[in-house]
């Protein structure tokens, strides 16, 4: 089976070198050119200089773009040269409408279409243990999984297209709350004067332990904030959030307020750092 990797940023190099090492990697695009030749080289698969042309040589064609316009783009493109029978796997973050209508246009195409993001970080993606939340058809997924066992460490079918792109909505609003959460009580910690790394140390062994309190606890408290997972990213994930979330009826205050801090961060040229710069904010206060 040969699977083509379309999109290698943070998230999609590690996944790319993961597929790579289980022998399953065959082709990378990235619209970067000089990032897909260098793992090209670096892997010894080829390097495609249009989405089109990668998919026309593969089986899978996983993508892991930024946001909804950027999957559309490509669905459209390789839509033009996909053989019937491929699969499609699109690992961003993006709405559960954006999923069901990529899956329709590749529908049209005889093409299966999973929407299958992915929570864990830039850690899960380098180390192959990332969590997958996958909708679409379950015969789709079960001929995928080879490919994708080589880059998780969890794998979940929740149900038909776009349930996978929900359910990672609901993963945001959780990060949204655990980052306002961690950083303001780290802030409180820090304005108590007491030794940060011991506090991190203790507490991430109790009930409050989480996952962002353990890799990007010190971080935060030390002042760096290199991604990890762009603040811009999630800020575009929230956005997403409280669209479904309205469409539901439901409100969901505390990714409210965080979309206005990330505004904020963004406004003063903080985009691009990771999420855990809403410390910034915090240690303000
Ligand atoms: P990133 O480092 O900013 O990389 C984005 C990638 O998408 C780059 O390869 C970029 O190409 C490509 N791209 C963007 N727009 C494109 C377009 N219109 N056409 C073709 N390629 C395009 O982002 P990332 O952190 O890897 O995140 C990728 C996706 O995974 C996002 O949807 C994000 O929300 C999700 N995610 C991220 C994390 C995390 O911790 N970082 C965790 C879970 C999920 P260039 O190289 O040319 O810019």
């Amino acid at each position: 089976m040969k699977a083509g990797m379309i999109g290698l940023g943070a998230m999609g190099m590690g996944m790319a070198r993961n597929i790579a090492k289980a022998g399953m990697l065959s082709a990378v695009y990235n619209r970067t050119a000089a990032k897909a030749q260098d793992l090209a080289e670096e892997l010894a698969v080829s390097a495609f200089d249009r989405p089109e042309a990668l998919a026309a040589n593969v089986d899978i064609v996983l993508i892991c773009v930024s946001a909804d316009r950027d999957v559309l783009d490509i669905v459209e493109k390789i839509a033009t040269s996909i053989r019937p029978g491929s699969i499609v796997i699109d690992m961003s973050t993006v709405s559960s409408a954006t999923a069901q209508q990529a899956a329709a246009c590749l529908a049209e195409k005889q093409v299966a279409f999973l929407d299958a993001p992915v929570s864990g970080g830039v850690e899960g993606a380098k180390k192959g243990t990332l969590a997958m939340m996958i909708g679409g058809e379950a015969a789709a997924l079960e001929r995928a999984r080879p490919v994708l066992e080589a880059m998780t460490a969890r794998i979940m079918h929740i149900g038909p297209t776009g349930t996978g792109q929900a359910t990672k909505a609901v993963n945001q609003v959780m990060c949204a709350g655990i980052n306002q959460a961690v950083t303001e009580a780290l802030a409180f910690a820090q304005i108590q004067g007491l030794p940060l790394d011991k506090v991190i140390e203790v507490i991430s062994g109790g009930a409050s332990g989480n996952w962002f309190l353990q890799h990007r606890g010190l971080t935060m408290t030390q002042g760096t904030f290199a991604p990890g997972f762009k603040l811009a990213l999630h800020h575009k994930d929230l956005k997403i959030c409280r669209e479904m979330a309205a469409q539901a009826g439901f409100t969901i205050p505390l990714s409210d307020a965080t979309v206005s801090d990330y505004e904020q961060l963004m406004a003063e040229g903080f985009g691009d750092e990771d999420i855990s710069a809403l410390y910034r904010l915090k240690r303000m206060l």
